[in-house]
Protein backbone atom coordinates (compact mmCIF):
# COMPACT_ATOMS: atom_id res chain seq x y z
CA UNK A 1 0.00 0.00 0.00
CA UNK A 2 1.31 3.16 -0.75
CA UNK A 3 0.68 6.28 1.18
CA UNK A 4 0.79 10.15 0.71
CA UNK A 5 -0.19 12.74 2.59
CA UNK A 6 -0.93 15.64 0.98
CA UNK A 7 -2.46 19.59 0.80
CA UNK A 8 -6.12 19.91 0.67
CA UNK A 9 -6.18 21.17 -3.00
CA UNK A 10 -4.10 18.11 -4.04
CA UNK A 11 -6.04 15.58 -2.87
CA UNK A 12 -8.94 16.91 -3.78
CA UNK A 13 -7.46 16.06 -7.42
CA UNK A 14 -5.33 13.21 -6.85
CA UNK A 15 -6.53 9.80 -8.47
CA UNK A 16 -9.93 10.84 -9.99
CA UNK A 17 -8.86 8.79 -12.83
CA UNK A 18 -8.36 5.48 -11.69
CA UNK A 19 -7.11 3.38 -14.60
CA UNK A 20 -5.82 0.54 -12.78
CA UNK A 21 -8.53 0.34 -10.40
CA UNK A 22 -6.93 0.40 -7.48
CA UNK A 23 -8.06 0.86 -3.68
CA UNK A 24 -7.98 4.55 -3.07
CA UNK A 25 -8.88 5.98 0.37
CA UNK A 26 -8.96 9.77 1.34
CA UNK A 27 -8.62 10.45 4.43
CA UNK A 28 -9.29 13.98 5.16
CA UNK A 29 -8.09 16.11 8.46
CA UNK A 30 -5.42 18.55 9.94
CA UNK A 31 -1.98 18.28 10.28
CA UNK A 32 -0.77 17.36 13.85
CA UNK A 33 2.77 17.85 12.76
CA UNK A 34 5.24 19.90 10.27
CA UNK A 35 4.94 18.24 7.10
CA UNK A 36 5.23 18.41 3.09
CA UNK A 37 2.45 17.91 0.83
CA UNK A 38 3.64 14.72 -1.47
CA UNK A 39 2.33 16.08 -4.54
CA UNK A 40 3.27 20.08 -4.89
CA UNK A 41 5.77 20.54 -1.47
CA UNK A 42 3.24 22.70 -0.34
CA UNK A 43 4.55 22.86 3.43
CA UNK A 44 1.75 21.82 6.03
CA UNK A 45 1.28 23.76 8.84
CA UNK A 46 0.39 22.55 11.99
CA UNK A 47 -3.52 22.17 12.02
CA UNK A 48 -3.37 23.27 8.82
CA UNK A 49 -6.29 21.11 6.30
CA UNK A 50 -4.13 17.79 4.95
CA UNK A 51 -5.13 14.34 3.68
CA UNK A 52 -3.78 11.25 3.89
CA UNK A 53 -4.51 8.98 0.58
CA UNK A 54 -4.17 5.29 0.58
CA UNK A 55 -3.62 3.50 -2.54
CA UNK A 56 -3.90 -0.43 -2.58
CA UNK A 57 -4.23 -2.86 -4.90
CA UNK A 58 -6.87 -4.17 -2.99
CA UNK A 59 -9.18 -3.34 -0.24
CA UNK A 60 -7.76 -5.79 2.14
CA UNK A 61 -4.10 -4.60 1.97
CA UNK A 62 -5.30 -0.90 3.30
CA UNK A 63 -4.51 -0.52 6.95
CA UNK A 64 -5.38 2.43 9.23
CA UNK A 65 -2.67 4.69 9.47
CA UNK A 66 -3.96 8.51 9.24
CA UNK A 67 -4.21 9.66 12.50
CA UNK A 68 -0.24 9.39 13.01
CA UNK A 69 -0.62 12.46 10.67
CA UNK A 70 -3.64 14.17 10.76
CA UNK A 71 -6.53 14.49 13.03
CA UNK A 72 -9.69 13.17 11.83
CA UNK A 73 -12.65 14.52 12.67
CA UNK A 74 -15.43 12.56 13.58
CA UNK A 75 -17.67 12.07 11.00
CA UNK A 76 -15.10 10.62 8.92
CA UNK A 77 -14.28 7.90 11.98
CA UNK A 78 -17.43 5.75 11.58
CA UNK A 79 -15.99 2.81 9.44
CA UNK A 80 -13.34 2.19 12.66
CA UNK A 81 -14.39 0.38 15.55
CA UNK A 82 -14.70 2.43 18.90
CA UNK A 83 -15.12 0.98 22.46
CA UNK A 84 -18.31 2.76 23.44
CA UNK A 85 -17.18 1.80 27.01
CA UNK A 86 -14.08 3.80 27.28
CA UNK A 87 -16.21 7.26 26.81
ZN1 LIG B 1 -0.29 19.77 -2.48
Amino acid sequence: MKRELTCRECAIKAYQENPNGEYIKKVYGNAIGYAFCDICNLKLELNSPACAISVALTPDDYFHWEDEFIEIPTWQVKDIPVEPSKF
